[in-house]
């Protein structure tokens, strides 16, 4: 909703734009940004509150943890935007946790503190350029390495646990972790971000030419024997399993910034919601 008002300032008469927005006023000015046609089958909907909730600001994120809401809370932000689920499974059904207690407590924030969930996922990925990619190759500082769009790289000569160290040094990461030989020389390096499955990894391994390839996350029966395997028989191969969080939530710290560019007028925020996992040590 548009608002315009004057004030007297000075004896003199400004006109003041101000604009107030709504959570589903939000959500439609990103259905019209988006380069691709708004899909009817999709995950990209409310999780939790309403959509006539008046926005006092947005916080983007990458999953939407309570650690999450309580800083959007602090931040005054009331529409909190999510890449993944909130209530820990695809589909942010209620029922399977319906009597338990962290799911309820969870939904009884939300509601105490008159917060909007929203999530924006299939459509973040689909529209162009990927927002989620974009954000990592900006994080990772890539931008120039980058052969033809394909999220293929060719990064300066390093070897595997140089580029793993690398990476974890970036996200501030204690669970990192690589397979083959540690000392390989990598500099082509693929990256196939989240929890995209075996059948893109191998895909990959196939039909592509790199020496590491990047995932979020690889099944411990699939890609990763197989990269063992590979290394095993002399083949220069290594893979890198950085954790769906690192691999993909600088894409919500590019997505606020996305926001700004026609949601002027609102405290737009991007709020980390960091990798809840710590490793243990061996004493
Ligand atoms: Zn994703």
């Amino acid at each position: 909703m548009k608002i315009i008002y004057t004030v007297l300032f000075f004896g003199i008469l400004f006109e003041v734009h101000s604009q107030t927005y709504t959570a589903k006023e939000v959500i439609e000015l990103i259905k019209q940004n988006v380069t691709c046609e708004w899909q009817d089958e999709t995950v990209d909907n409310i999780k939790a509150g309403s959509g006539d909730t008046k926005i006092t600001g947005i916080a983007t994120t990458f999953m939407a943890t309570m650690e999450v809401l309580k800083k959007a809370v602090i931040e005054n932000c009331n529409l909190i935007i999510t890449h993944e689920p909130t209530f820990y499974n695809h589909f942010d059904d209620l029922k399977m946790l319906e009597t338990d207690p962290v799911q309820k407590a969870k939904l009884a924030y939300i509601e105490a503190n008159n917060l909007v969930v929203f999530r924006f996922h299939d459509h973040i990925h689909r529209t162009s350029p990927d927002g989620i990619s974009a954000g990592v190759i900006k994080r990772l500082g890539w931008e120039s390495f980058e052969i033809a769009k394909s999220m293929l790289f060719e990064i300066p000569k390093n070897n595997l646990k140089g580029l793993s160290d690398d990476f974890a040094n970036l996200f501030n990461s204690e669970i990192i972790r690589y397979v083959g030989d540690p000392n390989m020389e990598v500099q082509k390096v693929k990256l196939i971000l989240g929890a995209a499955g075996s059948r893109a990894h191998f895909n990959a391994f196939m039909n592509e030419d790199f020496d590491v390839l990047v995932v979020g996350e690889a099944q411990e029966w699939e890609a990763i024997p197989y990269v063992a395997d590979a290394s095993n028989i002399g083949l220069q191969k290594g893979l890198i399993v950085l954790g769906h969080t690192d691999s993909e939530e600088a894409g919500m710290d590019y997505c606020a910034d996305w926001l700004k560019n026609f949601i002027p007028n609102l405290p737009i925020k991007f709020v980390p919601s960091n990798n809840p996992m710590k490793a243990g040590k061996v004493k």
